[in-house]
């Protein structure tokens, strides 16, 4: 199944794509795709749906990110061997965590909005999980029966204020719009297996990412049972997994940082797909 949320930002709806790619709108069945309604009954329910019957929306309509109200945001740093290595970084002997602000998540396909002052913006694709159960010292074994999701996401990030200040990665991570999440959040039935998923990445035109999630150092099972050692996992929690490489900041003679004016397209295989406009800060 696959789950969008639509309409305008703040107002989107529950909604789910038909057989025929289009959206249908659910908000007659659930309030909305969130911590206080998703849930492994709800995903069941959502199966069993007749979504033909259901009203379908306008072609073209906004999508917003396919989950609400998301209480932890985390990040995943240098999950893929050759991105810590063009990084520059030592490969980690356990996950890398770090924080992005919830209020960072922005819809697929919304612009990309540079902080102010920003010259060292850059992107990073990579594969989102959605916690769909409370959790903590979650087993390995089990790290599956938590998971309500996966969908495409771009961890957006300036390295100015990742990199060159004091404190915590977080800084560069969180502006508004730095989380695009989308368009789908696609229930594990059709994603069997997250460990072999082909991704890749485009700005303006030029192919900077390609990579496979086969090649992450900690797959997804591990990190969702890492992460729920460190803290409690909740519904709508969201965990992306780390980028391969080819950022901005690793490319050679020199560094390629997003400007005013860029297009970001992005997929990974079975999550569909993205596409940003990256615009300066207003005013
Ligand atoms: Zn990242």
């Amino acid at each position: 199944v696959k789950l969008v949320r639509f309409g305008d930002k703040g107002a989107e709806k529950p909604g789910i794509v038909d057989a025929n790619g289009a959206v249908r709108d659910a908000s007659g069945e659930v309030e909305d795709y969130g911590p206080e309604t998703i849930s492994p009954e709800l995903l069941d329910r959502l199966r069993r749906l007749d979504v033909s019957r259901l009203p379908r929306v306008e072609a073209g309509v906004r999508l917003g990110p396919p989950i609400a109200r998301t209480g932890h945001f985390i990040a995943i740093g240098l999950n893929y061997e050759d991105h810590a290595r063009e990084a520059g970084m030592a490969i980690p002997n356990e996950p890398i965590i770090f924080s992005k602000a919830p209020s960072s998540l922005s819809g697929p396909n919304d612009d990309i909005v540079l902080p102010k002052g920003s010259e060292k913006g850059d992107w990073e694709l990579e594969l989102g999980i959605v916690i769909g159960r409370r959790g903590s010292y979650i087993d390995r074994a089990e790290a599956f029966d938590y998971v309500f999701g996966y969908c495409l996401a771009n961890d957006v990030s300036e390295r100015a204020l990742q990199l060159e200040g004091t404190g915590q990665w977080i800084k560069g991570k969180s502006a508004e719009t730095f989380g695009p999440l989308g368009p789908w959040l696609v229930t594990p039935d059709e994603i069997p297996d997250p460990q072999n998923l082909d991704m890749w990445l485009e700005v303006s035109g030029e192919r900077m990412q390609s990579g496979n999630t086969k090649t992450m150092i900690f797959p997804c099972d591990e990190l969702v049972s890492f992460c729920s050692q460190v803290m409690v996992l909740e519904p709508g929690d969201v965990i992306i997994t780390g980028t391969p490489p080819g950022v901005g900041l690793g490319k050679k003679p020199a560094p390629r940082f997003l400007k005013p004016g860029d297009t970001i397209v992005a997929t990974i295989q079975g999550l569909g797909e993205q596409r940003q406009t990256v615009v300066a800060y207003p005013g």
